[in-house]
């Protein structure tokens, strides 16, 4: 059995963090990965050409947390095309215009739908000092935009921004997270929509994952799938499917929520966290790469908010082909390696393109992630988010998925790393300076 102080489970980048931040600060740590390789639902790798982003990609200036540790490390950013074309589809008729004309057309509507966002948060990264908040936590952000009455095309095109968004269906997504969104962007939707999609870490979110484990002492062990966690009041024991052992004094839980109780934790994790853990996220949709024929216009297309994709972007544009990246809101209606099923989704949205090859990964079914970016339900805010930042006992949780800022993102991931960091650190002070609780660590 190996000992250590702290153990962090899941090396995505709120693990990273942790181990980094707890092994630099003198503590003993061990970082358990389920899979073979480090930083979870980020994870760039060659398809189609080229090095693409299966998962997570965008950053920017406004993330506090990941901007700070792309600096620390001299990694730049680096900007994605700017659009000059757009297709959007409403009422089962497309229409084509310049990028500008689209994004006016999304203009009023969103800043209606989010003309609240820093009222509600007026300090964005303590989502739960309102408690006005509790009063629209249950509010659809389907319901939301359904008591704006718009024009009909603008309702159309602003369900199809949304579930871009969410990754996922609308009628059950918090409205409070969408304000939340544009309220960490300092309510301004623009901004908040260029953060989620305009500029990339110049080496891929591998180059930053690798450089926060180099320069933590943490052990890395990867291909550890963690099956049991048992805590009494002098240490953790975790064991994984294999059956290796290790115990320490503190546990960090890196996990995606949506597989938190895979794990058989005892004591049992409070009923509040296992009931959001059941719930998951309402991100279940499917991110795609597609290759086609020709050197395209730089276009996005919004298609209607059930298309299998909704949203097409044109992210790669070489002499010979264009390397499209589109989204959409049910992994369960895109397979990530069937091209002509992509050409028949692509066709609906955008007319003319000849699809040659794809890539992607399907995170839903990944039984490591079950979901893509954490996009929560109605209600998530107020009955669960206090209650999974909570530790029980020697235990604590981190993820993007209870992020107080940037939720959903890579920043909120680094962000909670470092929460949870510090809380473990004060325990095992605490540990130290108490006689009775002396460490009793052994094999
Ligand atoms: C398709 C997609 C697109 C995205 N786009 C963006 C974007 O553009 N910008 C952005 O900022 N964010 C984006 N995100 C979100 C971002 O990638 C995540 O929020 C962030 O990476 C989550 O980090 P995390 O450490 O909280 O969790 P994860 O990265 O999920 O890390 C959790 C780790 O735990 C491991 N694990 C799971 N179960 C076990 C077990 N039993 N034992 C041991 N280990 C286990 C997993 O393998 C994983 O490595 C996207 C995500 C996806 C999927």
């Amino acid at each position: 059995m190996e000992n250590s102080e702290v153990i962090v489970i899941g090396a995505g980048f709120a693990g990273l963090t942790a181990a980094r931040e707890l092994s630099r600060g003198g503590h003993t740590t061990i970082l358990l990965e389920a899979k073979d390789r480090i930083a979870g639902r980020t994870h760039l790798e060659e398809h189609l050409g080229r090095n693409l982003e299966l998962g997570g990609t965008w950053v920017h200036w406004t993330q506090p947390y990941v901007w700070a540790e792309m600096g620390r490390y001299g990694i730049k950013a680096l900007p994605g095309p700017e659009f000059t074309k757009a297709f959007w589809t409403v009422d089962g008729q497309r229409h084509q215009g310049s990028a500008d004309s689209l994004l006016e057309l999304l203009d009023g509507p969103n800043r209606l739908l989010l003309a609240a966002a820093r009222r509600y948060f007026p300090l964005p990264w303590s989502p739960l000092n309102n408690a006005e908040v509790a009063d629209i936590d249950e509010l659809t952000l389907s319901d939301a935009i359904e008591q704006l009455n718009l024009q009909e095309d603008q309702r159309q095109l602003l369900r199809s921004f949304w579930t871009l968004n969410f990754n996922g269906r609308l009628d059950q997504a918090a409205y409070t997270q969408a304000l939340r969104w544009c309220a960490v962007a300092s309510g301004d939707w623009q901004l908040m929509f260029e953060a989620c999609a305009s500029f990339k870490i110049d080496g891929g979110t591998r180059r930053l994952a690798e450089a926060i484990l180099a320069d933590s002492t943490s052990e890395l062990r990867l291909n550890q799938v963690v099956a049991s966690i048992e805590q009494d009041h002098e240490r953790v024991l975790v064991t994984t499917k294999a059956g290796k052992q290790y115990k320490a004094r503190q546990v960090i839980l890196a996990l995606p929520l949506s597989v938190l109780n895979d794990i058989d934790i005892q004591p049992a994790l409070s009923p509040g966290k296992r009931e959001a853990a059941a719930r998951g996220q309402a991100g279940r949709g499917a991110k795609l790469w597609i290759k086609v024929d020709g050197r395209q216009e730089r276009f996005v297309a919004f298609g209607p908010e059930t298309a299998a994709l909704n949203f097409v972007q044109a992210e790669y544009i070489d002499e010979d082909t264009t390397t499209l990246v589109c989204f959409g809101p049910d992994a369960g209606a895109v397979d990530v390696a069937d091209v002509p099923a992509a050409q028949r989704h692509l066709d609906a949205i955008v007319p003319g393109l000849k699809v040659l090859d794809v890539a992607g990964h399907d995170w839903v079914a990944d039984e490591h992630a079950r979901s893509t970016w954490p996009m929560h339900y109605a209600g998530y805010l107020t009955r669960y988010l206090a209650e999974l930042q909570q530790p029980e006992g020697r235990i604590g949780l981190a993820g993007s998925d209870i992020a107080n800022g940037w939720g959903g993102f890579i920043d909120g991931a680094i962000e909670s790393g470092l929460d949870a960091a510090r809380q473990a650190a004060s325990a095992l002070g605490n540990d130290a300076r108490s006689p009775l609780q002396a460490p009793a660590i052994v094999g």
